[in-house]
């Protein structure tokens, strides 16, 4: 629950990841390089006509990334008649994916570049995201071994573009790890990086019958997700998405085939007045803006005690103003774009309307290319003001009195979200109290409330925030199963 530390593999040695040091950005041969991507299966449907679309840099306003040719539904159709379970025991799985992650590794210095100009993330967050990859390749070739599991099928998986490549890589290792077929969509937004993961993939030896990647809009969701033929979804994007996905296996599927959804969250942190004010800030700050806000386990909502909140947000306007907002390509990027126009408007929108309420305490100044939204922080009276997640860097701060601590976690709870939840003190018998009384997934203390770590921090909500089981941990992988045998568990 509370571990800073990063999760080491059995058998696999950490020291081995590329760092920083050795990447010099500068010289990078894929500054300029235009990616081309199109649906990867050994079936095609007849009507793939197709053209391609050009993919857009969210932080360079003139700079094209490449091409990609989205599936059709006819596409999705044919994959799931030609997707077949993979015929390997699970140990010669999880040699392939080990391959993988080496793959990853290798090929590491185009990933980042293609992390930064797709996605707009920045080298931090590049890094963070490579190794969270490789991290779940690992983890799920090491439960693949020890708990031979058999294939319930054919599993359609769903990701989101906050994450092309780590989330993108931990539903399919999963579902991989335990034999399936997968029918891959990624988000519209990051189909190139999905198809170079693919590739790598079915170069490291996973057959192209067991693994089909569709990149597309909703229709080919749709498609994969309302098909008898299918035996389990995994998905992570927004709540009201999950929804309709799962009425739709319910018209579609048979009983009982599993839906895994990782969804949103209105995750708030406590600070209290006991808490470390240097430590706390640090932690609102990264758990706020890192990643540009747009983490479904970010900080939305900071309670402060009102005893401490002047200094407490004087330290954190003076943080604030130390974020360096621009280009991920550059090392000293901070906080990096949005992931599109409309994410910028739509986020934006909200911070207007708090703007002309008076309502902004604090804000910084964006770029004039790209699509990128100024670090901001928004007086609330509560949590209930917050009426949906709005997936940019914007805060918003309510204080609290200290006899209103269990009416705050009340309201918390009455959400209905259940993601991520924060808590600075030094009052042992408070962290108890909170975290028993706290519905949330990951709860974390004295730290940043982000950057779960796959082994270590399992991670998922409960509500409207997801349907379990945890990523990263020793129910996610079993889930994917037939069945599993569990050697290590007593
Ligand atoms: N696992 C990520 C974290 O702990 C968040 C995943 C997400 O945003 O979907 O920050």
């Amino acid at each position: 629950l509370f571990a800073p530390h990063r999760a080491n593999a059995k058998g696999w040695d950490i020291t081995h990841r590329p760092t920083l040091d050795q990447i010099d950005l500068g010289r990078s041969p894929f500054k300029r390089h235009q990616w081309s991507a199109a649906p990867l299966s050994s079936a095609r449907g007849n009507d793939a006509t197709s053209s391609p679309r050009a993919v857009l840099n969210p932080a360079v306003s003139n700079d094209t990334v490449g091409q990609i040719t989205w599936a059709s539904p006819e596409d999705a159709t044919a994959a799931i008649g030609a997707a077949k379970p993979w015929d390997a025991s699970a140990n010669d799985r999880a040699v392939v994916l080990r391959k993988i992650a080496t793959a990853y590794e290798d090929n590491a210095t185009e990933l980042f570049a293609m992390l930064h100009r797709e996605a707009g993330k920045t080298m931090l967050d590049a890094v963070g995201e490579i190794r969270e990859a490789v991290d779940f390749l690992h983890y799920y070739a090491n439960e693949a071994e020890q708990r031979s599991p058999t294939p319930r099928g054919i599993w359609t998986c769903i990701s989101p573009w906050n994450f092309p490549l780590a989330i993108f890589t931990g539903q399919i290792s999963a579902a991989l790890a335990a034999g399936n077929a997968v029918l891959a969509k990624p988000a519209e937004q990051t189909g190139l990086i999905a198809h170079r993961a693919v590739q790598l993939m079915l170069d490291a030896g996973v057959p192209a019958d067991v693994l089909h990647l569709l990149p597309g809009g909703g229709d080919i969701g749709a498609a994969l997700t309302s098909d008898a033929r299918i035996n389990g979804v995994a998905f992570t994007g927004s709540t009201p998405t999950a929804l309709k996905i799962r009425s739709t296996m319910a018209e579609n599927c048979a009983p009982g085939t599993p839906l895994i959804a990782e969804t949103g969250g209105l995750n708030a942190m406590i600070v209290d007045s006991t808490a470390l004010p240097e430590h706390a800030v640090r932690d609102i700050v990264q758990s706020a803006f890192q990643s540009a806000g747009q983490r479904c386990s970010a900080l939305r909502c900071l309670y402060v005690q009102e005893d401490v909140a002047d200094k407490v947000i004087d330290m954190l306007k003076g943080a604030m103003n130390e974020l360096h907002l621009g280009d991920p390509w550059h090392l000293s990027t901070d906080v990096g774009p949005v992931i599109d126009e409309a994410a910028r408007k739509g986020i934006q929108d909200h911070i207007d309307t708090a703007a002309a309420d008076g309502r902004v305490l604090h804000a910084l100044p964006v770029p004039d290319t790209g699509t990128f939204v100024a670090p901001t922080a928004i007086k609330v009276d509560g949590i209930a003001d917050l009426t949906r997640e709005i997936f940019g860097p914007v805060l918003h701060i309510a204080t609290y009195k200290s006899q209103d601590l269990n009416k705050i976690i009340a309201d918390i709870n009455a959400t209905g979200y259940g993601l991520t939840f924060g808590l600075h003190t030094r009052i042992d018998d408070r962290v108890q109290q909170v975290v028993e009384d706290i519905n949330a997934g990951n709860i974390y203390v004295n730290r940043n409330q982000i950057g779960a770590v796959v082994g270590s921090q399992p991670f998922g909500g409960e509500g409207l925030s997801g349907t379990g089981p945890k990523a990263g941990g020793p129910m996610y992988m079993p889930r994917f199963a037939a069945s599993v045998d569990y050697p290590d568990i007593p």
